[in-house]
């Protein structure tokens, strides 16, 4: 089915790009809680790919949003590369969203009537002028295959196009972690593998840590370490081989 993956150990603590303790996330909604995220501890090395595998509603979007320091733990720490994410200021999250973090985002957030090229340099545009912006993409817009759909407009892309788009600008600031929420979610299994297969590259030639979530099981043969969340709690391994679990497959990336 699928490149067989390398297991590496669980990174010892110290050493790690991604350092998560005890982090928890209890929603409260309409009274009644929510435990999507609920106790999970977990040491990613520097340059390792994780897939985190699980069924739609184990906790992956919960937990990615507060790596990305977008969402307030409950409780717990998370720590990138020493640092603790979660008592950074407003504007302290926010430069590190810019310059250290790269997130597909499980949404396309592709303006439409903007070119391809000038959605990809988005990010880019925060920290660096029009024209050296455009200079920089356009390698990474070729290594992606994109070179042929610079001008045309994000709308007229097909899916896999617009998710290649996505990942051209969260690659584009040279972030040192990438996290990828359902990067293959609206894409059939071609294209999954296509894309799974660029980012796994695109992490080994970067040396950039990956935490990638999927309910996909295709995702699981592209990573160093393959974990599974269930009801917001982390166990080793994918699962039974193959079970997609077609319940748990929501109609669209959402
Ligand atoms: P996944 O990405 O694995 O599908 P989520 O992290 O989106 O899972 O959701 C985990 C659980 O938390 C689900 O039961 C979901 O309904 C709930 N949840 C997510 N976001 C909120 C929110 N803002 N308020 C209340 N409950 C939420
Ligand atoms: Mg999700």
């Amino acid at each position: 089915m699928s490149v067989p993956a390398e297991r590496t150990p669980e990174t010892p603590p110290g050493t790690a790009m991604l350092e998560l303790t005890d982090l928890v996330k209890h929603y409260d909604s309409a009274g009644e809680p929510v435990r999507a995220v609920d106790g999970i501890s977990l040491n990613v090395g520097r340059g390792e790919m994780i897939a985190l595998y699980g069924p739609s509603g184990s906790g992956k979007t919960t937990l990615l949003l507060m790596v990305a320091a977008l969402l307030a733990p409950t409780s717990g720490r998370i720590l990138i590369d020493g640092r603790e994410i979660t008592s950074l200021s407003e504007r302290e999250a926010s430069r590190f969203r810019l310059t250290e973090l790269g997130f597909i985002r499980q949404s396309f957030d592709l303006m439409p009537g903007v070119s391809a090229i000038d959605n990809a340099v988005l990010k880019l545009l925060a920290t660096t002028r029009w024209r050296d912006a455009h200079r920089r993409i356009e390698p990474l817009m070729d290594r992606l295959g994109l070179s042929g759909r610079l001008r045309h407009s994000a709308e007229t892309l097909s899916m896999g196009e617009r998710q290649r788009v996505m990942i051209a600008r969260a690659l584009s600031t040279q972030p040192s972690l990438l996290l990828a929420d359902e990067p293959t979610g609206s894409l059939d299994s071609a294209r999954s593998v296509e894309v799974l297969e660029l980012l796994r590259e695109l992490a080994r030639e970067r040396a950039v840590t990956v935490l990638l979530v999927s309910h996909d099981p295709l995702a699981a043969g592209y990573a160093d370490r393959v974990l599974t969340l269930r009801d917001g709690r982390l166990h080793p391994g994918s699962g039974p081989p193959d079970s997609p679990a077609p319940a748990d497959r929501p109609p669209s990336a959402t």
